[in-house]
C-alpha cells in the first residue's frame, strides 16, 4: 500500500471513482461484457435474488484502494519490465477470514519486508512488494466436489464462497460481503502499520537483525553464509546511518510501498468493485489481479474482464500454455504494448521448466510486448506424501527458481520477479529448507486448507538464495 499521499488532485471531482457504466466502449468492452463468454470455475447459488442484492450493495461501498496507488504500481512494474527493479509477490494460497487478525497480518508484512531488504541488498536493486493479501479468498478447484467419509460434498472454494467446515459447504452470497469487509480491515491495518513506521529501517521489531541468530539452520556452512550476508547488510545500514542517508524524514527510505493482490476469479465480485475514473476502468478492490492457470482461455470470461482494466494484471503460465497462444493473449491484454502492464507468472515444476520456458520466452520476444517475467516455483511442485498430505519440497522450489534465472539469462531475457506462497508463521507444510523439515515433521503445525506454504525461515532461505545468486 502506498504510504505516500495522493497528489492534491485527489479531491477533484473529475477524479472521483464512479460506479462503472454498463455501456460498452468502442471495442465492445464493458465491466460485465464477460457475461457473454464461457465462465469457468463459476459458482452456482440457490438464491439468485440474494446474490443481486449483495452485488448491488458491494457496488455502493467505497473503493479499498485508489487509482493513484494503482498508477504508482504501474510505473514500478514498467521499471521491472525494463530491468530496473525486482518484484516480490507472496502470501497465502487461500487467505481465510480468520487470518484477518493483528498477529498474522504483522507477521506476513514482516517476512515480506525482511525478504525484500535481503533482495534490495543482494540485487542492488529496488524491490516492489505485492502481497497476496486483502482479498485472496477465492480458489479455483480441479473438481467441484469431494468425497469425505463416503459422502459427496461441494469442494471448499475459498472463504468468499463457502466454509471449510462440512456444514458450511453450500455457497452463501453473504460471504461476498464478508470478503469486502475482511479485505477492508486487512488493508486498513496494513496502511496503519506502514504509515505508523512499521517498515522504517529504525523500527526494531521489523529490523532487529541481531535477532536473526539462525539457530534453526542445520548446516554450519549455510549458517555462516547467512551470517556473513547479514553482517555485510548490517554494515551497509550502519554506513547509511553514519552519513545520514537513512534519515527517517527523507522520503525515499521512509516511504515503503506494499501493494495488495489476489486472483481475479469471481467476476461478479470483481465487477462490483470496478469503477470508472477519468474515463478509465479500475478494479479498486485491490491494486493487482491475476488470472489463474485454469481460467486463462483466450475466448473465456476472465480474459474478457481483465482486458478492460487499467490495473496491472498477471497471468499464470503452466505447461499447458501453447507458445502460439502467447502473442494473441498479450495483444488482448496489452493492446498498446505498455511495459509491465502484463506479468507472466510461470509455474511449470522443477522437472518441466527446461522443456517449456525457452519456447515461451521466444514467443514473447517475437512480439512488441514488454512483459514482467515472474517465477512461481510453488504450483508446479505440489505433491502428496504416502499418507496423502499435500506438500512441496524446498529443494524442488529452489531448483525451479535457479533454473528460471539461468534460462532467462541464456535466452537473452531477464527474470523480473518471484511469486511465493508463504506465511510469517511457524507452520510445517513444506519439506526441507535450512531447518531441514522432515516429512515426519509436517503434522506438527500443518495449518493450510489449500496449498502448502513456506514458513518464516524457509521464506528467508529463499531470499538469501536469490541474494547469493546475484552475488554470483
Ligand atoms: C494459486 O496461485 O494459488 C493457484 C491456484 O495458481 P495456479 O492458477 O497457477 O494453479
Ligand atoms: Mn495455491
Amino acid at each position: 500500500m502506498a504510504a505516500q499521499q495522493p497528489p492534491a488532485a485527489a479531491a477533484a471531482p473529475d477524479s472521483a471513482p464512479a460506479a462503472a457504466t454498463a455501456a460498452p466502449a468502442a471495442d465492445g468492452w464493458a465491466p460485465s461484457s464477460w457475461k457473454s463468454k464461457k465462465i469457468l470455475q463459476d459458482v452456482t447459488y440457490e438464491n439468485p435474488e440474494e446474490v443481486d442484492e449483495v452485488l448491488a450493495k458491494l457496488n455502493r461501498l467505497p473503493p479499498l484502494v485508489s487509482h493513484y496507488e494503482i498508477k504508482n504500481l504501474r510505473r514500478q512494474l514498467a521499471e521491472v519490465a525494463e530491468h530496473k527493479r525486482f518484484l516480490l509477490q507472496g502470501g497465502d494460497c487461500a487467505e481465510l477470514f480468520d487470518y484477518c487478525s493483528q498477529e498474522p497480518i504483522e507477521n506476513k508484512l514482516k517476512v515480506l519486508l525482511q525478504m525484500s531488504l535481503i533482495l534490495v541488498w543482494g540485487g542492488r536493486t529496488s524491490v516492489t512488494r505485492i502481497a497476496r493479501m486483502g482479498g485472496q479468498y477465492a480458489k479455483p478447484r480441479s473438481k467441484p466436489t469431494e468425497i469425505i467419509n463416503g459422502e459427496e460434498y461441494t469442494a471448499f472454494r475459498g472463504d468468499n464462497v463457502n466454509g471449510i467446515a462440512l456444514s458450511e459447504r453450500k455457497p452463501d452470497p453473504q460471504r461476498l460481503l464478508g470478503a469486502y469487509f475482511h479485505s477492508a480491515a486487512t488493508v486498513n491495518y496494513v496502511r496503519t502499520l506502514i504509515s505508523g513506521g512499521f517498515a522504517d529501517l529504525h523500527h526494531p521489531e521489523t529490523w532487529n537483525l541481531a535477532q536473526w541468530d539462525f539457530t534453526h539452520v542445520e548446516s554450519p556452512a549455510v549458517r555462516s553464509e547467512y551470517q556473513a550476508i547479514v553482517n555485510r547488510l548490517t554494515d551497509s545500514l550502519d554506513f547509511m546511518h553514519t552519513i545520514g542517508a537513512d534519515d527517517p524524514t527523507k522520503d525515499a527510505i521512509r516511504k515503503v510501498d506494499m501493494f495488495m493482490s489476489h486472483e481475479g476469479l469471481l467476476l461478479d465480485y470483481e465487477t462490483s468493485l470496478t469503477r470508472q475514473v477519468d474515463g478509465k476502468h479500475y478494479n479498486l478492490g485491490t491494486h493487482y489481479l491475476w488470472i489463474g492457470d485454469r481460467t486463462r482461455q483466450l475466448d473465456g470470461a476472465h480474459v474478457e474482464y481483465f482486458r478492460g482494466l487499467e490495473n496491472p494484471v498477471g497471468v499464470k503460465v503452466g505447461p499447458s500454455m501453447k507458445p502460439e497462444e502467447l502473442a494473441p493473449l498479450l495483444d488482448i491484454l496489452d493492446p498498446n504494448c505498455e511495459p509491465g502492464k502484463v506479468t507472466l507468472i510461470t509455474r511449470y515444476g522443477h522437472d518441466k521448466i527446461s522443456q517449456y520456458l525457452p519456447d515461451h520466452i521466444k514467443a514473447v520476444q517475437a512480439t512488441k510486448h514488454k512483459v514482467v517475467w515472474c517465477c512461481d516455483p510453488m504450483h508446479g511442485n505440489t505433491e502428496s506424501t504416502a499418507s496423502g498430505v499435500k506438500t512441496r519440497r524446498f529443494n524442488h522450489i529452489a531448483e525451479e527458481l535457479g533454473r528460471c534465472f539461468r534460462i532467462h539469462t541464456e535466452s537473452g531475457s531477464r527474470l523480473g520477479g518471484v511469486h511465493f506462497e508463504l506465511t510469517g508463521d511457524a507452520v510445517t507444510e513444506t519439506i526441507g529448507g535450512s531447518m531441514n523439515l522432515l516429512e515426519s515433521d509436517l503434522s506438527r503445525n500443518y495449518q493450510t486448507f489449500c496449498d502448502p506454504r513456506l514458513n518464516y525461515e524457509q521464506s528467508l532461505d529463499i531470499a538469501f538464495m536469490i541474494a547469493k545468486y546475484y552475488e554470483g
